[in-house]
């Protein structure tokens, strides 16, 4: 056997660059083209060439559903043109009456998407504390059929025990999926830790250049990919091939990324928990972290998130926020660029104000997402930023 014949036996880094990928063969052409077409000549009535039209299948999509399964570790993979769409075609294989159990701090477009759309079409939800395995088993009912996770969660990176919940699933006869967009797959691997399903918003890490939305599913299980092959040329979630290209080129360097990420989340928490100005920080690597083990035991390092409460309450965050020169105030995440923002004014505000008090997503709450810069340009900044807060 070749190591070409099988990537899956090869390392992250290996996988990442060539998963899924064959050099064009007509040209040579080590990139994937881009297929900008929508249609496929056929030699004869139903003879075609494995395309028909684009919205069902397209090269340059195969060739990023192929690159995600394999750097995932799963079997199949189908691309989305944003990660809520993908998140959309899970909730789309349910039927009415069907009841999903969320973590209760999962991504405010997640949220909404439950709460909004899919509630209105007869599904019903439940939203936990993941990280209490009691509340898990109590919120497990009859018609239980899916249970959503995302960990480390957003924005207060809660880390959820994966094995333990899918483990528990499984046992109920309950389908579970893990968005895996903040730790991505060279931080952590749901699918080996029990999960049915890993759900991506490719806009953030596997992207990574802050260029493209996108998202995928990924699954070891037939009747899923099916179920969500028939959603996606039903529905019409799919994404453009440029957009693929693009998603594809970004996961090349995921690995490299992902550890200057880490090195540097690592260097800016440890700035941010001996600051005066900062009341608390939080990150899955400080041993103060609630669930530092468990981040220990199923993620290889901790991500590149960050979330904090700064002293002095709303003023104090606005002048920060407006201060800061490396860090760009905006939403998103997962890019080179550093980016900084308050959850409750900006990414959040689609969740209840309740439940934003509940979960601590105060108007003292700052999250970071730590780019790739220079450590100390970036700590450099925060500590600047900081002084201005002061006020
Ligand atoms: C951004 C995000 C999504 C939604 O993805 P889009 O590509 O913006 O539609 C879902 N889950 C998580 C964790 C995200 O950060």
């Amino acid at each position: 056997m070749t190591l070409k014949s099988d990537w899956s036996a090869t390392g992250f880094g290996t996988r990442a660059i060539h998963g899924g990928q064959e050099p064009d063969p007509t040209t040579g052409a080590i990139m994937t083209p881009i297929f900008q077409t929508s249609t496929y000549v056929q030699e004869s009535p139903g003879v075609f060439k494995g395309y028909e039209y684009s919205r069902t299948s397209n090269p340059t999509r195969v060739a990023l559903e192929g690159n995600i399964a394999s750097i995932e570790g799963g079997k199949f993979a189908r691309a989305f043109a944003s990660g809520s769409a993908a998140t959309s075609a899970v909730l789309a294989c349910l039927n009415p009456g069907d009841h999903v159990i969320c973590g209760d701090d999962v991504y405010g477009g997640s949220f909404r998407l439950m709460d909004k759309v899919y509630k209105r079409l007869g599904l019903e939800f439940s939203f936990v504390d993941q990280t209490d395995l009691k509340a898990m088993r109590s919120a497990l009912q009859p018609n239980t059929k899916l249970c959503w996770i995302e960990t480390p969660t957003n924005p207060t990176l809660k880390v959820v025990d994966i094995e333990a919940i899918c483990s528990l699933c499984r046992e109920a006869g309950v389908a579970s999926v893990v968005d895996n967009t903040f730790a991505t797959p060279y931080l952590q691997s749901p699918l080996k830790l029990g999960a049915t399903m890993v759900a991506h918003s490719t806009t953030k890490y596997l992207g990574g250049h802050s260029d493209v939305i996108g998202g995928a599913i990924v699954t070891d299980d037939e009747e899923w990919i099916e179920a969500i092959q028939f959603i996606l040329n039903s529905m019409g979630g799919n994404p453009g091939p440029q957009d693929c290209f693009l998603t594809m080129r970004g996961i090349k360097t995921l690995h490299v990324r992902m550890d200057r990420h880490c090195d540097n989340a690592e260097r800016c928490s440890e700035f941010l928990v001996n600051h005066p100005m900062v009341k608390k920080t939080i990150y899955p690597g400080l041993p103060t972290h609630p669930q530092y083990e468990i981040a220990k035991r199923q993620m290889q390092r901790f991500g590149g998130m960050i979330s904090f409460h700064i002293n002095g309450g709303l003023d104090a965050a606005r002048r920060f926020l407006e201060s800061v020169e490396v860090f760009s105030l905006a939403e998103s995440l997962g890019g080179v660029e550093s980016l900084i923002e308050h959850p409750a004014i900006m990414t959040h505000a689609s969740v209840p104000a309740e439940a934003r008090q509940a979960l601590g997503i105060h108007d003292d709450f700052i999250r970071l997402s730590v780019g790739i810069e220079s450590a100390d340009d970036l700590i450099a900044d925060l500590a600047q930023a900081l002084d201005k807060a002061k006020g």
